[in-house]
């Protein structure tokens, strides 16, 4: 049966930002409309075989908006799956891909299941069915909806879904481009996995280099001084304070399912998930103040709060007990909107989600591309360039008498890697799509928060996608 117990107001919060935004453009209404409606959803359910009996599996996939193709979007395994809530993802995904001008609709997948509670046999039975009815739908392909991981979900179903596609569509050419996130041996990218992580630090990174920003919420310019809560230790959470704590902030807290756990001096990040790994719990960690409440770390001493879980987490309820002057949005929906309005005015800053957790698509955008053109990023000119740059370098040699010593030599003769073009990739579009952000947030009247500068930026680059398709008069 249907998840009923869960069901949340989650789309309808993303319709609310969407209109807040909606007034800042100059779209006639109907247009606005098809936008924000979600294109095609399909709910199905299939029976898998377990112990003496079968059970019956709920699962979706929505296309939100095809104004750009294929769709693409991550798949989830969560026993809190339901419907207004892949609609709600699907729908951030298709604003996510055009603030970082990553050209896909937008679309999600979600299947009913809690993933502990099955075996290894069962999962991939469950992943390879979904992925079969996903086919016979015609709801997935390199061209048509192309699924990545999400919360529940990572390398290993993709590769599933891969090998189940490819079983169905022999001698297709691009076949490994109708999923991504995939291992490296199955044509993965490097750096796909730390890609949404990484992608949060930059996004922090960035607000915090803005000076004239940060005077205004009474911080300094930069992220040395700044002590950092990470809620949820998984794929994101772990590798945004990862590269935080490498940026040189403080990691002082960490929340997750357990607890939370808090300590001024800062966390080591790979300590506390080692000691997770080996107890179970956070909790316990050494040196660290406990709260057997996970949501009481939240409301611990900090200048950033990085929401890394689920959706719904800051609300009316505890928003105005959060001490962090920003919060960076690694989940997707973590802040309710009337929760947003109450932090705004607290004259906090929210870094909007479908920016800030961008980094895993733009990565999946990148692996996409090396899976349709058949190489590797950097395969053919690597060694051509490392050879170029070192006759440039020996000739400056024999033409001054000096040497150049041995460990600039290496640096500037060597040619980047995959994981470099990819981490530089993504550098780039962080950046450059958070200054667009606050461009239109600086410059539009009215607006008011990166958020509603974030969807006026999306909006107006898909209703330019739909009057170019000439689907509006
Ligand atoms: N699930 C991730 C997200 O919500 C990644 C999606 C993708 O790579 O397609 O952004």
């Amino acid at each position: 049966m249907a998840n009923t117990a869960n069901e949340t107001n989650f789309f309808a919060d993303v319709c609310k930002n969407f209109d807040s935004a909606a007034q800042f453009t100059a779209h006639p209404e109907g247009l606005l409309n098809q936008i924000k409606a979600c294109n095609s959803v399909y709910r199905f359910q299939f029976p898998i075989r377990r112990g003496n009996g079968f059970e019956v599996i709920d699962a979706w996939r929505v296309e939100h908006s095809q104004h750009m193709n294929p769709t693409k979007g991550g798949i989830r395994y969560s026993d809190m799956v339901n419907e207004d809530e892949v609609m709600a993802l699907a729908a951030l995904m298709t604003y996510k891909c055009a603030i970082v001008n990553v050209p896909f609709g937008g679309a999600k997948g979600g299947i009913c299941i809690n993933p502990k509670n099955y075996t290894i046999s069962e999962l991939e039975n469950i992943t390879r069915r979904y992925t079969t009815e996903l086919i016979k739908k015609n709801f997935i392909g390199p061209g048509i909806d192309v699924p990545a991981p999400d919360y529940g979900t990572g390398e290993r179903e993709m590769s599933w879904i891969a090998d189940t596609y490819m079983t169905m569509n022999p001698g297709q050419l691009d076949a490994l481009g109708c999923v991504t996130g995939k291992p490296i041996a199955l044509h993965g990218i490097r750096g796909r996995k730390e890609a949404t992580g990484r992608g949060v630090a930059y996004a922090v990174r960035e607000c915090v280099t803005v000076a004239e920003d940060m005077a205004k919420i009474g911080l300094k310019a930069g992220l040395g001084d700044k002590r950092v809560i990470v809620q949820g230790l998984g794929n994101v959470g772990y590798h945004a304070a990862k590269f935080l704590a490498e940026f040189g902030a403080t990691i002082v807290g960490l929340c997750e399912y357990e607890g939370a756990i808090y300590n001024e001096n800062g966390l080591n990040i790979d300590e506390v998930f080692a000691h997770r790994k080996l107890t179970g719990s956070i909790l316990g960690f050494p040196g660290a103040t406990e709260f057997k409440n996970s949501m009481e770390g939240l409301e611990q001493p900090c200048d950033i709060l990085v929401p890394a879980a689920l959706e719904n987490q800051l609300t009316v309820e505890n928003i105005r007990n959060i001490k962090a002057k920003i919060i960076a949005e690694g989940a997707n929906g973590p802040t309710t909107p009337e929760a947003e309005e109450i932090f705004t005015e607290m004259g906090g800053i929210i870094i909007p989600d479908m920016y800030c957790n961008a980094g895993g698509v733009t990565v999946s955008y990148f692996e996409w591309l090396k899976n349709l053109s058949h190489v590797a990023f950097g395969r053919m000119e690597n060694r051509y360039a490392e050879n170029s740059n070192a006759n440039l370098i020996n000739t400056l040699e024999s033409l001054t008498g000096k040497s150049i010593p041995a460990e600039h030599r290496l640096m500037i003769v060597k040619g980047a890697s995959e994981m470099e073009l990819v981490n530089s990739g993504l550098e780039d579009t962080m950046i450059h799509s958070y200054h667009e952000i606050r461009e239109t947030l600086m410059t539009k009247a009215g607006v008011k928060t990166l958020r509603t500068a974030a969807f006026v930026g999306s909006i107006d680059k898909i209703a330019v996608s739909y009057m170019n398709l000439g689907v509006w008069p």
